[in-house]
């Protein structure tokens, strides 16, 4: 049931991470603040198509 997903930072559209997210708990999109190396700050980040 986990998918990889990509999380693009909202600011700049930098594609920062990859993770995992579980479908089930989670069938929209999801959000999660992390740290964007390209601003060197903590920025939103949302899962990409
Ligand atoms: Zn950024």
């Amino acid at each position: 049931m986990r998918v990889t997903i990509t999380l693009e930072c909202t600011s700049c559209h930098a594609r920062n991470y990859l993770s995992t997210k579980n479908k089930r708990n989670s069938p929209e999109r999801i959000e999660v603040k992390k740290f964007c190396p390209k601003e060197r700050k903590v920025t939103l980040h949302r899962e990409t198509k």
